[in-house]
């Protein structure tokens, strides 16, 4: 009997958290307003994709409306002080997280404006790695103090172009993005360690 009781438990503790998310479309006014080109929302799906792969099968992510969506993710170029932003929301009596993220590369510094004007797809992989980077705040992690990290705090200073630069060396096209997560050995062992100890504890 204690053995079952065992395998209850742990089959409870091991149960997919699940995160309803929403992701603005880049309607023209979308585009007017924050600069968001027609392929993000693809970026950010693609970046919740990868949230999912690293922690199978301890995530899921099923659409829902904007309203009962845990995770919503807006197109902001003037609410976003650079790359993104996640802030906490109560959703259906559960926290979720409302995330800004900026597409507008000419906000973003003289020198990444200047490389990604170059290169889409290096803006494109901005886009996605700031997308990765602000979900994984929404799913409970905090900042790293390593580069190589996908949750490394750019106050930690370091060559931030570089940052985006070696993901892009990765990539020969758009489709690469899927296959290249971006997320860190680390990243994943936090991750994993957020969700099998304490599965409710992310959102905090
Ligand atoms: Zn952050």
């Amino acid at each position: 009997m204690k053995l079952i009781l065992g395998l209850i438990c742990a089959a409870a503790c091991l149960a997919a958290e699940d995160f309803s998310c929403w992701i603005e479309p880049c309607s023209a006014q979308a585009a007017l307003a924050s600069g968001c080109q027609a392929g993000d929302p693809e970026l950010a799906q693609w970046a919740l994709q990868a949230w999912l792969r690293a922690a199978r099968p301890a995530l899921e992510f099923p659409g829902a409306a904007e309203d009962h969506a845990r995770i919503r993710i807006y197109w902001a170029s003037e609410r976003t002080r650079l790359y993104g932003e996640a802030h906490p929301i109560m959703v259906d009596g559960k926290r979720g997280s409302a995330i800004y993220v900026n597409p507008n590369i000419s906000q973003l510094g003289d020198e990444i404006y200047a490389a990604a004007s170059r290169d889409h797809l290096l803006r494109d992989a901005i886009v996605y790695l700031t997308c990765l980077h602000e979900s994984g705040h929404a799913l409970g992690l905090s900042h790293t103090g390593k580069f190589e990290d996908i949750m490394y705090n750019f106050g930690y200073g370091g060559d931030i172009p570089e940052y985006f630069e070696r993901y892009r060396r990765q990539l020969s096209g758009r489709e690469d993005i899927r296959r290249h997560s971006g997320i860190s050995a680390y990243d994943r062992q936090r991750l994993l360690d957020l969700f099998r100890v304490r599965p409710d504890a992310a959102l905090r």
